[in-house]
């Protein structure tokens, strides 16, 4: 069931999108050579708790995963992708770090990722990067109401096809308010005009995904990590979205 949601319930998304963005942002500024994974999970849970936020991961426990998960954000480097379960583990020069990160204020959720090189920076794995954020705003470009889903899916397919990139279309977007996980589901491989009409009020999470030269993945051991099923590297670029009568609004924008 989709629940479309009033301009005042879009207002509260905000509010906790604004800390997600917060969040992120510290994170980028953190996230060095040396730096451990674990030390960023301890910054995202004290923050959280400061604030008097939930977090959308911690005791997650959905069918894909080995639940439930034990931390408050998604730590994927390299090949993982998605799913990223924070582990003992110091950055290196050149790791490709996406951050994924999912919370609730006064009951109503917000989700967004990025991606970052920590260190040295290769060409291939800018590219990666941008290209998923290119995506991502061609995806919210058409996020009016009078399109559908596929007009979003197709979007990004497009970029990844033009940049080369294969698209999985086991893990894609999807609606959110209320809880993390909502209705309806937003592929990154679609149809334009085809699927939910998109109307004022619907409230989805955009998030285009790649890895360099493959659309398939396995589980890590660890019961969560999602990887590229060849090694190849990865990057995640999502935010949530509000389609209005005004047009897309970005509700995890820095403010
Ligand atoms: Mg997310």
């Amino acid at each position: 069931m989709v629940e479309l949601k009033s301009p005042e319930e879009i207002e509260r998304m905000r509010v906790a999108g604004r800390f997600v963005a917060e969040i992120l942002a510290e994170l980028r500024t953190l996230a060095r050579v040396g730096v451990n994974l674990l030390e960023l999970e301890q910054h995202v849970r004290q923050r959280i708790q400061e604030r008097g936020a939930v977090s959308c991961y911690l005791d997650y426990a959905p069918s894909f995963g080995r639940g439930p998960f034990r931390n408050t954000i998604c730590l994927s480097v390299n090949d993982a992708v998605l799913h990223g379960l924070p582990f003992d583990y110091a950055l290196r020069d050149g790791d490709v770090l996406s951050m994924d990160l999912a919370l609730g204020i006064d009951g109503w959720v917000a989700d967004s990722a990025t991606s970052m090189i920590v260190g040295t920076a290769d060409a291939e794995d800018l590219r990666l990067i941008k290209a998923t954020e290119d995506a991502l705003a061609a995806a919210i470009a058409v996020a009016l109401p009078g399109n559908r889903i596929g007009d979003i899916s197709a979007a990004i397919a497009a970029v990844a096809r033009a940049n080369g990139y294969p698209v999985n279309t086991e893990f894609g977007g999807h609606g959110i308010g209320r809880t993390m996980h909502e209705d309806p589901h937003v592929s990154n491989v679609g149809r334009a005009g085809r699927g939910y009409p998109l109307r004022p009020g619907l409230t989805i999470a955009i998030e285009p995904w790649f890895a360099r030269t493959t659309d398939r993945i396995y589980t890590d051991p660890d019961g969560w990590t999602i990887r590229s099923v060849d090694g190849s590297r990865t990057a995640h670029s999502e935010h949530t979205v509000a389609i209005t009568a005004d047009g897309p609004q970005v509700l995890t924008a820095a403010a």
